[in-house]
């Protein structure tokens, strides 16, 4: 795991340092507030031993605008503070940080304490790892498609450019469950899962919609590129055999692909992506759609 030590001391620093280092910890220090910030969102440590006095940006400040940021806010941070400072310890608590350690601090006080931190660190990410994975696919789950697709939304009324969402929901799969068993089924989904992840590149995001149904959200996709991807993926749907007692079974997929440049909103874009999806299934399923258009295999 990696702390960020934001302190001007050198002192202090060196004694933190070979002190974490000895522990297996990833240490990388920045000497003022603003560097340390920057190095907070780049390096992503699980861990910040935070100065109070410092020239420039105090410990206080840097603390206030971690908290502010929602990429950075979970980081947990310890204060390191004066001996006898009451009113500096309670601040800093106030603020957001999970602890405090007194200055000059003894290297094993501080390494006992960090590790405390770091304890409760791991246990939260694997709470948010569960929170966002489906646990049958091990994709993304619907919080975590919503978040995304929220992301996307807020990047592109930012800075411009577009991306795209495909609706995918396996054909006649009650059949399937009805025929083979749930087990069966299961494992059909999460075959499913992993071709369709198989088929996107490193930005896009597949995920588990619920049930027999997935999405795909693909950044800086116009509805012609998704188009393509959602075609691929229905090919190699259509292709893929899961061997069950000695028999090869099969299964399609239809498919509705819309582009956030012809919807208002997040739930437009949803409702767009839908309606071509069902759009796909009256048309007779194993099939691609987007806005009126139809690529039928
Ligand atoms: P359509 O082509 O119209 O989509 O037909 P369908 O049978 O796929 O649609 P329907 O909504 O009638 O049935 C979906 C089925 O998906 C029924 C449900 O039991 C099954 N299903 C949903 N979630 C799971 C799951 O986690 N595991 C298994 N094995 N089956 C699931
Ligand atoms: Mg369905
Ligand atoms: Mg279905």
């Amino acid at each position: 795991m990696k702390v960020l030590i934001i302190d001007d001391s050198p002192d202090a620093v060196a004694v933190a340092r070979v002190r974490l280092k000895k522990d297996g910890l990833d240490v990388c220090v920045a000497p003022d507030g603003q560097t340390g910030l920057d190095m907070a969102a780049s390096e992503k440590p699980d861990l910040i031993l935070l100065d109070i006095a410092m020239p420039g940006m105090s410990g206080f400040e840097v603390c206030h605008h971690l908290k502010a940021d929602p990429n950075l806010s979970m980081i947990p941070v310890i204060f390191l503070t004066a001996m006898d400072d009451t009113e500096q310890k309670v601040r800093g608590l106030e603020l957001g940080a999970v602890d405090y350690v007194t200055k000059p601090f003894d290297g094993f006080e501080l390494r006992a304490r960090v590790n405390a931190a770091l304890r409760t660190k791991r246990f939260a990410d694997m709470l948010i790892e569960h929170a966002n994975v489906d646990p049958l696919t091990e994709l993304p789950n619907r919080r975590a498609l919503t978040k995304q697709l929220e992301k996307e939304w807020a990047r592109v009324e930012r800075h411009g450019g577009s991306f795209s969402l495909i609706m995918v929901d396996v054909d006649h799969f009650k059949v399937v469950n009805d025929t083979y068993g749930h087990s069966v089924g299961d494992h059909i989904l999460r075959s499913v899962a992993q071709v369709l992840a198989g088929e996107c590149r490193e930005v896009d995001t597949p995920a588990r919609y619920g049930g027999e149904e997935f999405a795909i959200v693909a950044p800086n996709q116009s509805t012609d590129g998704a188009t393509t991807l959602a075609e691929r993926c229905r090919v190699s749907l259509e292709q893929m055999a899961v061997e069950h007692h000695q028999e090869q079974i099969q299964v399609t997929a239809s498919f509705g692909v819309a582009d956030s440049t012809n919807a208002d909103s997040v739930i437009e874009l949803v409702e767009q992506a839908d309606a071509c999806l069902y759009e796909a299934k009256a048309g007779g399923r194993n099939a691609v759609c987007c806005h009126s258009s139809a690529v039928r295999s």
